[in-house]
């Protein structure tokens, strides 16, 4: 398999290339160069399969040669081997029609936990072979720093240095990554917003002074392996569900657009998708972006669910590639005007193309605080502010009785406890592996929200590549 950068002025790599990438050098993003799909029998072969297994061979296609099939599958097994949940991500009805995927049984009790473990025995392998040294430079709102810290820590070949904005997650959050002290893990606190922090990420992806001498890569959804990880349990909840003869519909708790565009990506497999309804909260970019085709930055406004709390959307310009006849020239102008002036409009090739099998809608706080209290009080299951968004999102849909909606359970709700508890007055506990955060010592820099100060503090720790 190769990918190719949206932009269309990058070169082409293999998986492996594309693994250790960040951002293509034309600043697009990678995708495979062509949808594998699989045919009926196949879907039906992999039915019942366990969850490992799954993974291996939806990933297969994605990977070619990079790695065997045999070294896939043991890496599946290790990554899905440190789940809480013997199938993972277990489904879990709430009524007749709606259903929650929970893929939060991993080490840091984030659905980012299902792509990251995979990640790290990737960047490890990879690495290897070369003999080489990456630094990951992240921005992260909450859950991504910390499923990526967990996945790296301790990991040869691997500096990793995660940025947040100081006071805007949550001290779970915080804590999480800030009292893993394995000694490749930098943990930084900036001044300014999730999007501050991620502009300056993608600065230092274009900066030569640190790409001449790092290998810098991401762990932000940009990365292409990540997406593929998250393909997996798309098909996974269908096939419990009755596909292929059956369609699902997807509710999601979106912020980057990674997860929901990896159900896309399901659907260009064959995996029958009935509706992929985006679901956000007031920070509604993509909502106004697929309902009325206006895709524009406001500010950042602070809500229970930060890890939504964004305004520009990396992964949007993946579909929108995508529905645009996959012309990069095009794309790179589109991104450059949008760039210049923090919006754009969509064309009507690619609005159209989304709304064939996108929905949107948008939460505020009290639709947020109502979905969680329904969940408790009417099915006795207590779910996360992001969560509660997808569900709201789900149970507005016009989506046709007969066809179950799963909404995708992003984090655990012990994650985000003072939100639940106002809610619902139930206060969530922290599952037994997590436990004893709160005695744990922490260690974190923090610094301005200024982009030279950032860069030395990376260049004085990090590895150089080789
Ligand atoms: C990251 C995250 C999201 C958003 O996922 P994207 O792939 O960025 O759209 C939603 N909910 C939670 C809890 C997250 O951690």
């Amino acid at each position: 398999m190769q990918y190719v950068s949206t932009r269309g002025a990058a070169p082409v790599l293999d998986f492996e290339g594309v693994t250790l990438a960040g951002l293509a050098p034309d600043g697009g993003l990678y995708v495979p160069s062509e949808w594998p799909r699989f045919s009926e029998a196949e879907l039906r072969a992999m039915r019942g399969l366990p969850y490992a297994e799954l993974a291996a061979q939806v990933m297969q296609p994605f990977v070619g040669d990079s790695l065997t099939p045999e070294q896939l599958r043991t890496m599946c097994t290790a990554a899905y081997g440190r789940f809480a949940h013997r199938a993972v991500t277990p489904l879990v009805q709430l009524d007749e029609q709606h259903w929650v995927l929970e893929l939060f049984h991993g080490p840091t009790l984030a659905f980012k936990d299902v792509a990251l473990q995979l990640l790290g025995l990737l960047f490890e392998e990879f690495l290897g072979r070369r003999g080489e040294n990456l630094t990951i430079v992240g921005a992260t709102s909450g859950d991504t720093g910390s499923a990526a810290i967990d996945a790296v820590a301790g990991r040869e070949g691997v500096d990793i240095f995660m940025l947040h904005p100081r006071g805007r997650v949550s001290d779970v959050q915080r804590r999480q990554m800030t009292t893993v002290l394995a000694p490749n893990v930098h943990n930084i606190a900036i001044d300014g917003s999730f999007d501050d922090a991620q502009a300056m990420v993608k600065r230092m992806f274009g900066d030569t002074a640190m790409t001449g001498q790092f290998r810098i890569g991401a762990v932000n959804s940009i990365n292409w392996a990540r997406l593929m990880a998250q393909v997996v349990y798309y098909f996974a909840a269908a096939f419990q569900l009755g596909a292929p003869e059956r369609k699902v519909a997807f509710s999601v708790p979106t912020g980057n657009f990674g997860d929901v565009f990896a159900g896309y990506v399901a659907a260009q497999m064959g995996l029958p998708v009935e509706r992929l309804i985006v679901a956000t909260n007031v920070n509604d970019i993509l909502h106004r972006a697929l309902s009325e085709g206006d895709y524009s930055a406001g500010t950042v406004t602070p809500t229970v669910a930060p890890s939504m709390d964004i305004q520009v959307s990396s992964n949007f310009e993946r579909l929108l590639f995508d529905l645009g006849g996959r012309d990069g020239t095009a794309m790179a102008e589109q991104m450059r005007g949008f760039e210049a002036t923090k919006a754009m409009r969509l064309t009507n090739a690619q609005r159209e193309g989304a709304a064939a099998l996108f929905t949107s809608s948008r939460a505020d706080a009290d639709d947020t605080a109502q979905a969680m209290r329904w969940a408790y009080e009417a099915c006795g299951q207590v779910l996360d502010p992001h969560t509660a968004i997808g569900l709201h999102a789900a149970r507005e849909a016009d989506v046709a009785a007969d066809v179950p909606v799963v909404t995708l359970a992003t984090a655990h709700p012990a994650k985000f406890r003072d939100a639940v508890e106002r809610a619902t007055g139930v206060r969530p506990h922290l599952p037994a592996r997590v436990g004893d955060l709160f005695q744990r010592e922490e260690r974190y820099a923090e610094l301005a929200g200024d982009y030279a100060e950032v860069a030395a503090f990376v260049a004085e720790r990090a590895t150089p590549a080789a």
